[in-house]
């Protein structure tokens, strides 16, 4: 059994609280930012005899390709545990730029800093809303599967959000189980991605390549 977290708040679930309640299965909404990255968390809460379903919502991916690659991963994990998705096909990138651009003073290349906060807040309120929405008992996130994603703020704002909602956030260190989820969606041949989603992370990855002379210098 997983350690229960200090944290006593009500918007916040433990595994230890799903195990205790297991003849009553909670509904969990958990937020799918990715095939590769939802495979331990999606197993470990399936581990924990809740009703888990998916959520997919990252209207933000650039460019439409990618999102439609991920989706489309999504849907075969999905389909590999047996469990529910419900899909936002929304692709906004657009304003999710714009945002950011009035947001920072027009900055034309955004840092991680100022702007992976406000796309874990789209994502994470999205999957709240829909968890009251649709009648669920809580609701998560893949983001706390990984290692480059900033972990505590992602479960502040999910704490924060589920009492906004008053719908509980499941935390659980999905971390632990990083080479388990990589070895696994390699096994599975799942689309790993090679970016974080969107438009500067893809900018990024492409001139550290360009850099490391991977990329011819025209890329
Ligand atoms: S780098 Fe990733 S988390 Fe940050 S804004 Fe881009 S897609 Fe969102």
């Amino acid at each position: 059994m997983k350690e229960a977290l200090e944290d006593k708040d009500q918007s916040v679930l433990s595994n230890r609280l799903l195990d205790e309640e297991a003849a009553n299965p909670h509904r969990i909404l958990v937020h799918m930012c990715c095939g590769p990255c939802s495979i331990y968390p999606l197993k470990s809460i399936l581990g924990s005899m809740a009703d888990v379903w998916g959520f997919f919502y990252n209207p933000n991916i650039h460019p439409r390709s990618e999102f439609l690659k991920r989706l489309a991963a999504v849907r075969t994990l999905a389909g590999y545990l047996s469990i529910n998705v419900i899909i936002h096909e929304e692709y906004r990138p657009l304003p999710f730029i714009q945002h950011l651009k009035a947001s920072t003073g027009a900055l034309k290349h955004p840092p991680k800093e100022s702007r992976c906060g406000y796309c874990y807040s789209l994502r994470l309120e999205e999957t709240a809303k829909t968890a009251v929405s649709r009648g669920f008992d809580a609701f998560s996130s893949s983001l706390l599967y990984s290692k480059y994603q900033n972990h505590d703020d992602i479960k502040k704002l999910g704490i924060d959000l589920g009492k906004k909602y008053g719908m509980p956030f499941y935390y659980e260190d999905f971390r632990a189980g990083w080479h388990e989820g990589i070895n696994e969606s390699r096994g599975k041949g799942l689309y790993r991605q090679k970016y974080c989603g969107c438009i500067y992370s893809r900018i990024e990855r492409y001139s550290k390549k360009k850099e490391s002379g991977k990329l011819p210098s025209s890329t």
